[in-house]
């Protein structure tokens, strides 16, 4: 970075032959000594530092983002346009262990306790909710008047339940439900009964004559009158709300008995994710969540990151960092299995970035990707999982999730994740209704634009206001005091919450 109070532009590495415009530069500006701008630079966008010959490289982070498709003079505007896609990194036999940074080296969190509600088994929740999850989305209208009728009338009763959820989904029926790939979407819905912020009350809602049967995602014993209700053996409307409302006070009166109590770290689980990302994206708003990370994984915590399409080109710096042969071989799997799905489609990881991002600076996806990556800070990955199933450990895990916002975030919601802390370059208002979703920007103007959508601003980085540790700190704060009920993220305040989109990577019948 340039030590300019306000810099021009942003180099990450000495080896990089590209720097980032931190706000619009016009044409004929003199960015560094022999760097003359050869035309208008829009703000985040890339700038050529030298003159880059045809099949040259153009290196950003120190990483070969692409191949010049023809001569780019020194001073010229970098676009998505200019560049030749590199090979993606094999997956065969990538070393691991090579990059495993001790703990000691990781940032200490400055608090080792929050306010949680402990659960029998698993991590803590944050909020204290009553999960009525739909076997299918047949249900779901119902499902959805019932949450508005219970929220009326029971909820003021039980002053210590935070809220009412109805979890639908686009699965159930008209599905292949045993296909080989069911399982995927089956443990997403098995898993979100179970989730932290449920309490252990098991509440679901079926119609009677859907595929995904209650003995698929719960054990027998818990198949019972008071925990399943078959909307088909009702007699009538009146009867079939009042059997919800019944069954739903029974969870209610359980319920109000929680109380938040004083909790160490390992029993707080977030994850992270990017979406709307931006240029700016990995050098402020993810590294900073990235250092927020590392705070909690040293505090004991568990911090999930996600988004397979977006690590892919980074694959072999996770490897580096997983701690065992079993880690990397877990993460060579997950990488494999996208590759596959996504060549099925007929296309490659390259399908990722969207118009908002290229127009955030994002030329491809290795370069969206090295941004991408910088949220799960610097700790060992201890832990690979599969979409939608729950840790075993303590620490850094990568579950992997599609990269879309909406579909990771169920995603990481089933494996169980109290809080998530959300990156955006671009600006969404995405927001999940079992967990709180925390928003960071990664450029100060966004702020301005999203002054009450947006949480935490990043963009002091990028301006020289702030360093990464002193807004990964802010983010840590914000992080404890979510997860402990003390503040509300904006998307709650305004009850923006995004549906519950399940990946289903099986066949529609
Ligand atoms: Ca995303």
């Amino acid at each position: 970075m340039s030590q300019t109070k306000t810099p021009l532009y942003i180099k990450v590495t000495e080896k990089d032959n590209v720097a980032i415009a931190v706000h619009d530069i016009p044409k004929g500006t003199e960015v560094m000594p022999g760097v003359v701008t050869r035309e208008d630079i829009p703000q985040a966008h890339k700038i050529a530092l030298v003159d880059i010959l045809k099949d040259g490289e153009i290196i950003r982070y120190g990483v070969v983002l692409g191949y010049a498709k023809d001569p780019i003079p020194v001073g010229s505007w970098i676009n998505e346009h200019m560049l030749n896609l590199p090979e993606s990194p094999a997956l065969d036999n990538l070393p691991f262990g090579t990059n495993v940074v001790p703990m000691s080296e990781l940032p200490d969190p400055p608090r080792k306790t929050w306010m949680g509600y402990r659960n029998k088994t698993g991590p803590a929740g944050t909020r204290n909710l009553l999960g009525i999850v739909t076997t299918v989305q047949c249900v779901a209208g119902v499902a959805k008047v019932a949450v508005e009728r219970i929220k009326k009338e029971l909820l003021p009763k039980y002053p210590n339940v935070d809220g009412v959820v109805a979890v639908t989904h686009p699965y159930g029926c008209g599905v292949a439900i045993n296909a080989p790939l069911a399982p995927i979407p089956i443990r997403a819905i098995t898993n979100v009964i179970r989730h932290p912020n449920f309490g252990g009350e098991i509440m679901v809602l079926g119609l009677g004559c859907e595929k995904l049967t209650y003995d698929r995602i719960l054990p027998p014993e818990d198949i019972t009158p008071e925990n399943c209700l078959t909307i088909q053996d009702c007699n009538g409307h009146d009867a079939m709300m009042q059997a919800i409302l019944d069954m739903a006070e029974t969870k209610l009166k359980r319920l109000n008995q929680r109380r938040r109590e004083e909790l160490p770290l390992s029993e707080l689980v977030i994850g992270m994710q990017c979406g709307g990302s931006d240029a700016f994206s990995g050098l402020t708003a993810n590294p900073s969540a990235g250092y927020a990370a590392d705070m909690l994984v040293k505090g004991g915590g568990t911090v999930m990151f996600s988004e397979v399409t977006e690590v892919r080109d980074g694959v072999h710096m996770l490897a580096a960092r997983c701690v065992d042969a079993h880690t990397r071989d877990r993460l060579a799997q997950e990488m494999k299995w996208y590759d596959d799905y996504l060549e099925a489609g007929g296309v490659d990881r390259d399908a990722n970035p969207t118009p908002g991002n290229k127009k955030g600076g994002l030329a491809n996806i290795v370069e969206k990707a090295m941004g991408s990556i910088a949220k799960s800070g610097t700790s060992p990955i201890v832990e690979v999982l599969s979409p939608a199933e729950k840790p075993t450990k303590h620490g850094l895990i990568y579950a992997a999730t599609p990269a879309s916002d909406i579909v990771c975030g169920p995603s990481q919601v089933a494996s169980g994740i109290g809080l998530q802390v959300f990156m955006t370059g671009r600006g969404t208002p995405y927001g999940l209704d079992i967990c709180p979703v925390i928003k960071v920007c990664s450029r100060n103007e966004m702020k301005d634009n999203w002054f009450d959508m947006i949480d935490i601003s990043a963009g002091h980085v990028a301006t020289g206001e702030a360093t990464i540790p002193e807004v990964g700190t802010e983010i840590f704060n914000f992080i404890l005091d979510v997860a402990s009920g003390l503040k509300e993220p904006y998307s709650d305040q305004y009850g923006f919450h995004n549906d519950m989109c399940i990946f289903n990577p099986a066949p529609i019948t």
